[in-house]
């Protein structure tokens, strides 16, 4: 019997990665990601999944972004009683973010019950604190390069992807085939991370798309935010700058110290980095040296160019503070977090900046303030957007089209089929017809909820 796979989520969106491979009635899961941005796309967050969760036998993470793994406390909640597997800087990572995506889901409830703005009488969080913190205890945690069994007669392998910490993409071995999961690939020019490894031979390779009808500016992040934060520093502005709590607010933090130590921004700028999630993480870079490009010293200037403000107070008394400074916040996105206090406090007025790093899905506070929305709503209230929004690619931490290409060229021979997920549908579409014609291979965009043989 051949093998199928479902696509659950990623197809035809950047978000919600799920990626159900079924054989012989055993089910293995590839991603178990959250859908964000657009309301209808979250909403699916509360559609059950085609497939009880008792009846998935394994799940593979290939790395600890929400948009890959924000489903799994749900998926425990809801009876999934296999092992979780993913790198031991996943591992990590996830035990950061998990917690904190059932916290921020129980304020948005409780926010909504207090104000009276959810249509559903109470607001529910989708999965509290405690359960996100119950479902870690399924990880497992494999190392890059070594070949594991997450179901009785499968073969998995990690190799490292770039992107983030312990990101990986995954090569599966079931049923006579061989499908290569990219996940999410990073830069080779990313100032973090080291390049993603060339990929193996396989028969199917599902390869993202984010950027899949976009290049990043030859710019790099150190051009582009040096002249902001000297204009800055010189008008007596705030930057609010969101970021992803994971990766991006590391490779900002990073620039920023270089940038201080060349004399291209003032010494005394101060920075505030405001995020116990980004603080936490940014201390994991100390713990996996092998994973990054960083040396001892620059971990260290990275660690100290900023006031880590971990408590909701801290947080709260920058307001009383005059610019200028810089304050980084997660979301990076502005979905939600501290960010979204500070961009309530300074958008309004013209001596500020928002600075957007990296992509920003559509339906998000970030993609309005990117394409030049006059006012974004914060809690149910308009605020007025007067402060500089710039939005700076090089912060991202994806490939841009030509990489992924250059990527998936590397293959030693064509794959039977590509399929091109984790992108918006134009971005999908365009690296498909790229695949096609360029590299002369065949390539798909499937659809969400279709089934198809391996
Ligand atoms: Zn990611």
């Amino acid at each position: 019997m051949t093998a199928t796979i479902t696509f659950l989520g990623g197809a035809d969106t950047v978000t919600g990665s799920k990626y159900l491979i079924e054989h012989e009635g055993q089910r293995l899961l590839v991603d178990c990601g959250l859908f964000q941005g657009y309301k209808q796309l979250r909403l699916r967050n509360w559609n059950p999944l085609p497939v009880a969760p008792e009846q998935i036998n394994a799940v593979i993470l290939t790395h600890a972004h929400l948009d890959h793994s924000g489903y799994l406390p749900l998926l425990v909640k809801q009876g999934f009683k296999g092992r979780v597997h993913a790198t031991s800087g996943t591992c990590d990572l996830a035990a950061i973010l998990l917690p904190d995506s059932g916290h921020i889901q129980e304020e948005d409830a409780f926010f909504a019950n207090r104000h009276g703005f959810s249509k559903h009488a109470p607001a529910l969080p989708l999965y509290t604190k405690q359960e996100a913190v119950d479902s870690l205890k399924h990880l497992h945690a494999e190392r890059q390069d070594e070949w594991f069994e997450p179901i009785p007669g499968w073969k998995a392998r990690f190799q490292p992807a770039g992107h983030i910490l312990g990101a990986a993409s995954l090569l599966l071995d079931v049923a006579g085939r061989r499908i290569l999961f990219s996940g999410d690939l990073g830069r080779p020019d990313d100032p973090l991370m080291n390049p993603p490894e060339p990929p193996p031979q396989a028969d199917t390779v599902l390869i993202e798309s984010t950027y899949g009808d976009r290049q990043h500016p030859k710019e790099k992040l150190f051009a582009e935010l040096g002249p902001l934060l000297h204009k800055l520093a010189a008008r007596g502005g705030v930057a609010v700058v969101p970021v992803f709590a994971v990766g991006r607010a590391q490779a900002v933090l990073h620039t920023i110290a270089q940038l201080k130590a060349a004399g291209e921004i003032p010494h005394g700028l101060p920075i505030f980095l405001d995020s116990p999630m980004a603080i936490h993480t940014t201390a994991l870079f100390a713990k996996h040296p092998g994973e990054h490009r960083l040396s001892d010293q620059e971990v260290h200037n990275m660690d100290h160019v900023a006031t880590m403000l971990e408590t909701p107070e801290q947080s709260k008394s920058l307001a009383k503070r005059h610019g200028p400074m810089v304050i980084l916040a997660a979301s990076g996105m502005a979905t939600g977090g501290r960010v979204l206090h500070h961009l309530a406090q300074y958008a309004g007025d013209h001596r500020n900046m928002i600075i957007l790093t990296g992509y920003q899905a559509p339906g998000t506070r970030g993609a309005w303030l990117a394409g030049g929305s006059h006012t974004i709503r914060i809690h149910a209230q308009d605020v007025a957007v007067r402060a500089e929004v710039v939005q700076i690619e090089s912060a991202s931490a994806h490939a841009d089209a030509n990489q992924l290409l250059s990527w998936l060229h590397k293959m030693p021979c064509a794959p039977d089929q590509v399929y091109v997920v984790h992108g918006e549908r134009e971005a999908s579409d365009m690296l498909r017809q790229r695949i096609e014609h360029e590299i002369k291979w065949r390539a798909v965009v499937p659809e969400h909820g279709s089934v198809w043989p391996l």
